[in-house]
């Protein structure tokens, strides 16, 4: 009867089996990153993104600036100079005066809410900043669109020239922590005066697409700020201007920003938020007084001058960087050792940290780095309890395949060594019976000799083999007891080789000796006697007919050396390591009739050890090999 065909699944090789699996489980894995990745980058990380920014900002050297800036601020030694704050008057009087420098602009940021004066002062301060074109107010007012702007200032303020002019903070948008990144350049289509001015100086922002890092929130066309630290544009306090010294470069064809410097907090409400009126807290610092509006607004000037804002990366870059990161994440906590898992993490921590830093300066591009950095930290924390559990298997199956295995080694050496043991009493008493005709005068024919020979040989031979197996089965069940006598190893050897010379007188091997006078060294003679007999008989046994071995004995430093050459086959390089392992045969000696079991060697290491020597081998194929023993002497 034929056997049925085997089914398809039976027939797939289990390694095209395993390779799928695998294939599988990395896709898995690469769909469950992305799919992390994909919820990471959903999270607002505004706050911490917006703070990793701020680091960059203070880290890297401040960029270059427009040289197209300058302010004069209304400051403490202004009020102790006037003895009170600068009146209409003054102001005017500053108009003038700035005025002789012909600067591009002068930009007033200014509250003149309770700006002091009679109203003849008044007047002759709105009717100086009407006579140079190139003054102008500032407002917070965005005013409807399609409608001018009018100053809100009660007459004869009511003339001045206002211009649109905003800061802004991430107060209750973006990072929320009040402090100010973003400029407002223009909304619902009309231009701030920052876009106005810098327009003069820069014609590439007519081309609302040639402006750098532009983009749309609330109806409002922003930018972040190019910040400098603070005290980065030439500043010159109020009295200066009257009083000197100054360098008139320093204000000619410049836009010269009027702002003030009391050191005083005070809110007022722009747009939807309430922020200090003279003061910002910047990239630089969160200090409430960080930086004078004034010298925000010069940032923000410089920032449109030079058209060099910071640019965001996208959306769609971000979750690229992400979802890699989430990949790499995911590989090394499944495929990786733990240790080289972390520090490889460790190092993509710090790798996408100095990308971050390295893009943004000198290239002024802002990645996001808060999301890959919570996608390693979610990614190693979501599945590192899953590879634990995978590995608790894993280690819990050896465990119990260990235990399986040792408890069927127990069970074989007990086997082996039962049987062994029972085994041994009938073959000696065999041998016995054989030595006994053997012993016998009355004649026997020359057949029957010859099968008494053969009963003596082989029960000699599987006395040996039996003997082997006793003593491995000692070793592993670690049952082998040392019993020390003082013996002079040349004696030893002596008996050793009395016990062989029957069989190298077969083959006619001579056996020639060196041997130097020892004194008695301490070791088991029973043990000692089996590993000589061992090498010795190996000798014999795996040597030619007609040739020669040499047994040497010396004493060399503290040990004794025993070396055993012979001028057999040797043995093949590639196998002497394995040489002296539990039933190790060469090659050669499986293939040959010579018989043996494999444990000669691997006992004889054991015991020479046992006694705290070692025992090596040289050889070289096809001339012979010598075996060294060395004993310790004391
Ligand atoms: P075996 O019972 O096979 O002799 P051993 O442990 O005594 O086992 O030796 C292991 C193997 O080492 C042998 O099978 C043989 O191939 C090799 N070997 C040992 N002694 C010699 C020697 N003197 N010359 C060549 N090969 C040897």
């Amino acid at each position: 009867m034929a056997l049925p065909p085997l089914s398809e699944e039976a027939t797939k090789s289990p390694d095209s089996w395993w390779h799928q699996k695998k294939i599988l489980n990395s896709v898995l894995r690469l769909v469950l990153a992305m799919t992390l990745a994909f919820f990471i980058i959903q999270i607002k990380l505004d706050f911490f993104e917006s703070f990793l920014y701020d680091i960059r900002v203070r880290l890297r050297p401040p960029p270059p600036v427009s040289g197209e800036i300058s302010m004069v601020m209304i400051d403490e030694s202004t009020l102790q100079n006037l003895k009170k704050e600068p009146s209409a008057k003054d102001l005017g009087q500053l108009i003038e005066k700035l005025s002789t420098y012909q600067p591009r602009a002068i930009v007033f940021d200014l509250d003149l809410t309770n700006l002091q004066g009679s109203f003849e002062e008044k007047k002759f301060f709105a009717e100086a900043s009407l006579k140079n074109p190139n003054v102008y107010f500032m407002t917070d007012d965005l005013g409807v669109a399609g409608q001018s702007i009018r100053s809100s200032y009660p007459k004869p303020l009511d003339i001045l020239p206002v211009f649109p002019g905003l800061k802004s903070a991430d107060i209750s948008n973006f990072a929320k922590d009040g402090v100010s990144r973003r400029m407002m350049i223009a909304y619902q289509g009309r231009q701030m005066l920052h876009l106005h001015l810098a327009t003069e100086i820069n014609p590439t922002l007519k081309d609302p697409s040639k402006i750098r890092g532009l983009f749309s929130f609330l109806g409002s066309d922003q930018l972040y700020i190019n910040f400098h630290p603070e005290g980065t544009y030439p500043r010159f306090s109020f009295p200066q201007i009257f009083d000197g010294p100054i360098d008139p470069k320093l204000l000619n064809r410049r836009i010269v920003l009027v702002g003030q410097d009391l050191k005083t907090s005070k809110l007022v409400k722009i747009g939807n938020e309430k922020m200090e009126r003279d003061y910002v807290r910047t990239p630089y610092s969160r200090d409430v007084l960080a930086m004078t509006s004034t010298e925000l607004h010069a940032n923000m000037f410089d920032t449109l001058i030079l058209n060099n804002a910071p640019v965001r990366t996208s959306f769609w870059l971000d979750f690229i960087f992400v979802g890699l990161i989430s990949v790499l994440t995911v590989y090394v906590v499944f495929s990786l050792r733990p240790l080289l898992g972390l520090f490889i993490l460790a190092g993509s921590l710090v790798g996408f940290g100095l990308i971050g830093f390295f893009t943004f300066w000198p290239f002024g591009i802002w990645v996001s780095m808060s999301h890959p950095w919570l996608a390693i930290f979610l990614c190693y924390y979501f599945f590192i309890p899953y590879r634990l559990i995978i590995e608790n298997r894993r280690s819990w199956e050896i465990y119990q395949k260990h235990r399986l295995l040792k408890q069927v080694e127990e069970l074989k050496t007990n086997f082996i060594s039962m049987m062994s043991h029972d085994l041994k009493t009938p073959i000696a008493r065999i041998l016995g019976m054989a030595d006994v005709i053997l012993r016998d005068p009355t004649p026997i024919s020359s057949q029957q000799q010859e099968a008494v020979d053969t009963i003596k040989h082989s029960g000699d031979d599987l006395l040996k083999f039996i003997s082997s197996i006793l003593n491995y089965g000692q070793i592993e069940s670690q049952a082998v007891q040392l019993h020390k006598q003082g013996r002079d190893i040349n004696a030893l050897l002596d008996e050793v080789i009395a016990k062989h010379e029957f069989l190298a007188r077969l083959k006619k091997i001579q056996i020639l000796k060196e041997f130097e006078t020892l004194f008695p060294i301490s070791v088991d003679p029973n043990l000692m006697k089996q590993v000589l007999s061992n090498l010795i008989e190996n000798a014999i046994k795996y040597s030619n007919d007609e040739t020669k071995i040499l047994i040497s004995t010396e004493e060399k430093g503290a040990s004794v050396v025993i070396q055993i050459a012979d001028q057999g086959p040797g043995i093949p390089a590639a196998e002497l390591p394995n040489l002296f392992t539990k039933f190790y045969r060469s090659q050669n000696a499986k293939s040959s009739t010579i018989k043996g079991s494999g444990l000669g060697l691997y006992l004889a290491k054991y015991f020479v050890e046992l006694h705290g020597g070692q025992v090596f081998v040289e050889s070289t194929y096809g001339q012979g090999s010598t075996f060294t023993v060395q004993l310790p002497l004391g």
